[in-house]
């Protein structure tokens, strides 16, 4: 597994002409583990041995190709995230006051309803949608 994500971020980075160097393979590898979007900060706390520039443009240079989805969160913070074709297709849960966010799955029949709502969209608007999100607001368990 990780080693299709490895194959599959080395090829987007060349396509951007940019070399897979241990540290953007060291991120990739903290995002694959990680079950949320994470921060700056949360990286380095979970041993990302890089300076703060470092990580700021190996993460520049991983989301321009493709291989990582950054997320601005209510707090205004960013976070990081592997995209969905390393990962798997998920929506996320965001809280209004920490701006904490979890991913979530949702059941299939949901995702199915989703898909024949947005075919709606294509008929109405002749807009071809090849892919949805959203996110579900609220307060999380730590700020209730
Ligand atoms: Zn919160
Ligand atoms: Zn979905």
């Amino acid at each position: 597994m990780m080693t299709d994500i490895h194959a599959t971020v080395d090829d987007q980075l060349r396509r951007s002409r940019q070399r897979y160097t241990l540290g953007r393979r060291q991120l990739v590898e903290l995002l694959a583990d990680t079950e949320r979007p994470v921060t700056i900060p949360e990286l380095l706390e979970l041993g990302a041995r890089q300076s703060q520039s470092s990580l700021y443009r190996n993460l520049a240079v991983l989301e321009q190709c493709g291989a990582v989805h950054r997320l601005v969160s209510t707090d205004d913070v960013s976070r990081y995230e592997l995209a969905e074709e390393l990962s798997e297709h998920h929506h996320h849960v965001v809280c209004r006051r920490c701006g904490r966010i979890e991913d979530i799955t949702l059941p299939p029949e949901l995702e199915a309803a989703i898909g024949t709502a947005i075919g709606t969209v294509r008929v109405e608007r002749g807009f071809e949608v090849d892919d949805h999100r959203f996110d579900l607001m609220g307060i999380c368990g730590d700020c209730r």
